[in-house]
């Protein structure tokens, strides 16, 4: 498994950068998580839109989900110039219900629903989805392959669930939304030391930190 990051900004991006997008490769084959605002035209840079085996949605918030809605346009004209004979499959929750019918409503766009605890066959890879709270249903998954784990968090508030679910994770990919002094009680998103306190409790031997605020400097993410 390769992890490429296109965007790991949220909710909205940095000056010429995207929201959160990550391009997971394996075996040769390509499954993109998340494809938030501004990431689309990063990831053309890496790989066409008919190279693009698998869309996986965590959840349908603008900075995961934004160019989701460009890229139903680039897969027509996939279709029309003879590149993708076949729709894309997309994994991504069923609500809210305005997005996913514009997704799911798409001629280019083959629709999974993702539901608590779902497993899946993706790309040779043995995938796992687990429900996280926040604003929105949102999904943790987990990428599994010759013995490695790579675990990405979705968007989540504190919880129980995460850490196990990440269990010895080879790569924990983990939003840290926040900074401590900035959250607010029930705010929908982890802070930074929480988000190293999850991936210490999994036992996850690398973290990577992401969703992050554009306003903040990165040290004060990573003290
Ligand atoms: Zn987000
Ligand atoms: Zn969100």
């Amino acid at each position: 498994m390769k992890l490429t990051c296109i965007g790991r900004y949220g909710p909205y991006p940095r000056a010429g950068a995207g929201c959160s997008c990550y391009l997971l490769s394996h075996g040769g084959k390509n499954i993109v998580i998340d494809l938030g605002c501004g990431t689309l035209s990063k990831l053309l840079g890496l790989i066409g839109t008919a190279d693009i085996d698998v869309l996986v949605l965590s959840h349908l918030h603008a900075d995961h989900m934004g160019d989701v809605l460009t890229l139903r346009y680039a897969l027509d004209a996939s279709k029309k110039m003879g590149r993708r004979v076949s729709p894309l499959p997309v994994y991504l929750p069923a609500e809210p219900q305005a997005e996913y019918g514009l997704i799911c409503s798409h001629g280019m766009m083959d629709a999974h629903i993702i539901e608590d605890g779902m497993t899946a066959g993706i790309c040779g890879l043995d995938v796992r989805f687990a429900l996280m709270p926040h604003a929105v249903p949102s999904y943790a998954m987990r990428f599994e392959a010759d013995g490695r784990a790579f675990v990405y968090s979705g968007d989540t508030r504190e919880n129980d669930r995460l850490a196990p679910f990440a269990d010895k994770a080879d790569l924990m990919l983990m939003e840290a939304a926040f900074l401590s002094r900035d959250k607010t009680p029930g705010a929908p998103h982890v802070d930074a030391e929480e988000a190293g306190a999850i991936a210490r409790d999994a036992g996850a031997k690398r973290l990577l930190i992401t969703h992050l605020f554009p306003e903040y400097h990165e040290t004060d993410i990573l003290d």
